[in-house]
């Protein structure tokens, strides 16, 4: 493809989103920088936007003001299980990241990328499974309190159910303008998982048609070879297929995206920036 047909693909990072110190099993805290670094070397325009991180208030319009506090404070521990000052620090900072790029696209109503993850299993009060903050109903709160967004839609394909996003929701009363759909509360195994990926274009559609705005979770745990794949077992191609579909259905429908990258397992680690790939090779090639 001729570069001058390529898409600017406009990310919203700052390297204080990384946790360079060990967080145990989930690679998630250094995936940023990575993933953005790989997205460069690919040869796809990318354009680094800035970012600010969220504050305390900020945070707390999706959680108990007091688990914010104690997570800020180091008294509570995080999604990763420790009670690092520094991890907290970047909690600000990867809830940053997605907001200023969910206000970015709504605003513009352009596609945007936030290379986050960490948001879908974190609860109202409670830290879960390397969540620790719902950066996703966080970021639809704010979009509607401050910049008058009617009606957001989460669209989560990561392989797990985003039960902390459900439960922010439903513990903000947010449910009447969240529109909220997550692969993993379904059961997508190898014998069903193409005629769930054909009828993808008519579920968005269904789903998100009034939406001003889609947040995607494009986790890559529901490949095939993922160690904690659930529901999905995707081939890399059938990923990319997903993505494609994503991406060109929102294009139809006029709805910007912001894409970010949620959960991949698989060792080693450049069989998920490989994939992460892929995301960015469909958003280049949709129409
Ligand atoms: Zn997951």
């Amino acid at each position: 493809m001729p570069e001058n047909q390529l898409k600017e693909m406009l990310v919203f990072y700052n390297k204080k989103q990384n946790v360079n110190e060990g967080v145990g099993y989930s690679p998630s805290a250094k995936k940023p920088k990575l993933v953005v670094h790989a997205w460069k070397q690919s040869g796809y325009p990318v354009s680094i936007k800035k970012t600010r991180p969220l504050s305390l208030e900020e945070i707390s319009v999706a959680h108990d003001r007091n688990y914010v506090k104690g997570i800020l404070n180091g008294k509570i521990k995080n999604g990763f299980g420790n009670k690092s000052l520094n991890v907290a620090k970047s909690l600000q900072w990867t809830t940053g990241s997605f907001y200023c790029a969910a206000a970015h696209a709504y605003l513009h109503k352009t596609n945007t990328f936030s290379p986050t993850s960490g948001f879908h299993h974190a609860g109202y009060n409670y830290a879960k499974g390397f969540c620790t903050f719902s950066g996703l109903t966080i970021a639809a709160i704010l979009l509607s309190r401050q910049h008058k967004a009617q009606r957001i839609g989460i669209l989560d394909l990561d392989s797990h159910e985003g039960d902390g996003t459900t439960n922010t929701i439903y513990k903000t009363n947010s449910d009447d303008f969240i529109s909220h759909y997550s692969l993993g509360e379904y059961d997508i195994q190898k014998h069903n998982n193409k005629e769930w990926l054909d009828d993808l274009p008519n579920l968005i559609k269904t789903n998100f048609s009034d939406c001003d705005i889609i947040f995607y979770q494009a986790g890559v745990d529901c490949h095939e070879d993922d160690p904690e794949v659930h529901s999905g077992h995707f081939t890399t191609e059938q990923i990319y297929l997903r993505d494609k579909l994503v991406y060109s259905t929102c294009i139809e429908l006029k709805i910007p995206v912001v894409t970010n990258l949620a959960g991949g397992y698989q060792k080693p680690f450049q069989k998920i920036i490989d994939l992460h790939n892929l995301t960015a090779k469909a958003f280049q090639e949709s129409q």
